[in-house]
């Protein structure tokens, strides 16, 4: 489970973040859609919510990357 108190700096704020535990594997970029809400950060070593969904389709593909990450490193419980 994601963990809010470790998210990285990068996330707008909103609910939706990714914490330190992205390795990062990559596997949510194949996520339809997934660019419009998350990118790498500067050094390709995590990736992280440039956007914060907005409507039943973007929260959708958020919910997709979410459910798609292998360690669990995307939470939606930030503010
Ligand atoms: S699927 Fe998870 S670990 Fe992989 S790049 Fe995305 S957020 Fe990081």
């Amino acid at each position: 489970m994601a963990d809010y108190c470790s998210k990285v700096p990068e996330n707008v704020p909103g609910p939706w973040y990714v914490d330190a535990t992205c390795t990062p594997c990559r596997t949510c970029l194949d996520v339809d859609g997934a660019d419009s809400l998350i990118k790498w950060n500067d050094d390709e070593t995590y990736v992280y919510f440039h956007e914060q969904p907005i409507g039943d389709a973007q929260v959708a593909i958020a919910e997709e990357i979410m459910a798609v990450c292998p360690t669990a490193a995307v939470g939606s419980d930030g503010e």
